[in-house]
């Protein structure tokens, strides 16, 4: 009988099809909430979630495959699953819908200031009323353009927002499908009035947006970051939203997670915190679920996986004998 170790903590959580899945493939599932390097001894896949798999847990294990709960996989040391010769599978957009409307949702909450109302009528009970701005006409700039960045786009230019992209790696014509265009980081900074981060954490994009970027913006845009928090340098933003350099912001991911209580972020203005719930929905959840039990069972029935993010195992896997 193969195990799978389940770390991801939504798995299985809100249906119990994946695990049936699994289960009716041969596979006995187990979960554990927090992982020690002993614990990846006694079983052949893993599906994680955000947890840190390191090079020394892989080396001392028996497992064949990494199933990624979702599609960043900074959390997982990729270069010694992949000497290792294990695939690392993603679910490339099950939760693009999902964060993109929650990103959407940042926006609204923070052009019509509705955290700070509600805070103000409910908590303290007191009928004031603020200004906010319309998103019709305003220029929102997406920083990274894939699956959630393209989504965020599309929504945007449906409420009637000039859309700018920054993306090295994405062909014009693709932005220009949904009406985006493309632009050079700084420009996207100096004329957005909402800045949306959409990159994976990676060496290129870590601290992307620092100090001196963050100046660039006006002092009227707000930055959202539903991507990974190393992307901004938080005492970076730290300083600019207390001293008024930006109008505000909205962070759904932290490092570390969850956000420690004594964090200097609490105590910035304007700034809008939700814990890691962009893809937080059934929807996306489920998806999710049945991507990363399917990468599973495609594995150990010889089938190469759909979506690997560390391609260069492939080769190995097909000298094996895996299938396509
Ligand atoms: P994706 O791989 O489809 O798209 C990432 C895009 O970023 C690609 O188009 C790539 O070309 C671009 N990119 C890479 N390096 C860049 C750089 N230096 N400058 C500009 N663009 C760059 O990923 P996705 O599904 O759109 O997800 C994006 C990120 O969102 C993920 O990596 C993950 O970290 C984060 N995420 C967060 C949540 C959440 O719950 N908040 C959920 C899912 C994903």
């Amino acid at each position: 009988m193969k195990k799978v170790l389940v770390l991801a903590r939504t798995f299985g959580r809100y249906s119990h099809e994946p695990i049936v899945l699994l289960e009716k493939n041969g596979f006995v599932v187990e979960r554990k909430e927090k992982i020690e390097s002993q614990d990846l001894k006694n079983f052949e896949a893993i599906i994680v979630g955000v947890q840190k798999i390191t090079r020394n847990m892989l080396e001392n294990s028996s497992i064949k495959i990494i199933a990624k709960h979702g599609v960043g996989v900074d959390n997982i040391d990729l270069s010694a699953a992949t000497e290792l010769g294990i695939p690392v599978t993603v679910t490339p957009n099950a939760n693009a819908v999902s964060v993109a409307e929650l990103t959407v949702g940042l926006i609204f909450a923070l052009a019509r200031k509705l955290v700070e109302s509600h805070k103000t009528l409910y908590e303290k009970r007191q009928f004031v009323s603020s200004i906010g701005i319309e998103l019709s006409g305003k220029t929102l700039g997406v920083v990274g353009f894939g699956s959630i960045g393209r989504e965020v786009s599309k929504r945007a230019i449906c409420l009637g927002m000039r859309v700018l992209v920054y993306d090295p790696y994405v062909q014009e014509e693709s932005l220009r499908q949904v009406g985006a265009e493309k632009v050079e980081l700084e420009e996207l900074l100096k004329q957005s009035d909402f800045v949306s981060l959409h990159v994976p954490l990676n060496e290129s994009t870590r601290n992307l947006i620092d100090k001196r970027k963050i100046s660039l913006m006006k002092k009227t845009a707000y930055l959202i970051n539903t991507a990974r928090a190393g992307v901004v340098d938080e005492t970076a933003l730290i300083d600019a939203l207390k001293n008024g350099q930006i109008a505000g912001a909205a962070l759904d991911v932290f490092e570390p997670e969850p956000l420690p209580s004594d964090s200097p972020l609490f105590d910035c203005p304007n700034l809008i915190l939700t814990p890691h719930v962009g893809a937080h929905t059934f929807e996306a959840i489920l998806r999710m679920n049945m991507m990363a039990a399917e990468s599973i069972v495609d594995f150990f029935n010889g089938k190469i996986p759909k979506y690997v993010a560390n391609n260069t195992v492939l080769e190995k896997l097909r000298q094996k004998g895996f299938k396509e």
